[in-house]
């Protein structure tokens, strides 16, 4: 896969493809989100759309159930429902 951002130029997460957000939330800058991004996927880090960083790379907002958790999934795993449980 060829970076589509090989300068790092840095951008807004809500025009990010890495930005996913719950499957029926409208993007704004003020909808929270996980950020998929590879080499941020182990932070599970929940974002604003009108954070940003030089990951970015322009495209299509992906979706997910849980998005907006607070922590938000581990990405590639869908909750059942709701929130997780205490522990
Ligand atoms: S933190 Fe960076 S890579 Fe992640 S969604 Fe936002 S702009 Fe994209």
């Amino acid at each position: 896969m060829t970076d589509q951002n090989p300068k790092k130029e840095w951008g807004l997460c809500v025009d990010c493809q890495n930005w996913q957000i719950e499957l029926n939330a409208i993007a704004t800058h003020q909808t929270a989100g996980l950020c998929l991004a590879a080499a941020l996927r182990p932070f599970r880090l929940r974002v604003t759309g009108n954070s940003g960083c030089q990951e970015f790379h322009r495209g299509p907002t992906a979706r997910g159930a849980g998005s907006n958790l607070k922590p938000p999934p581990i990405p590639g795993n869908v909750p059942p429902s709701g929130p997780p449980a205490a522990t």
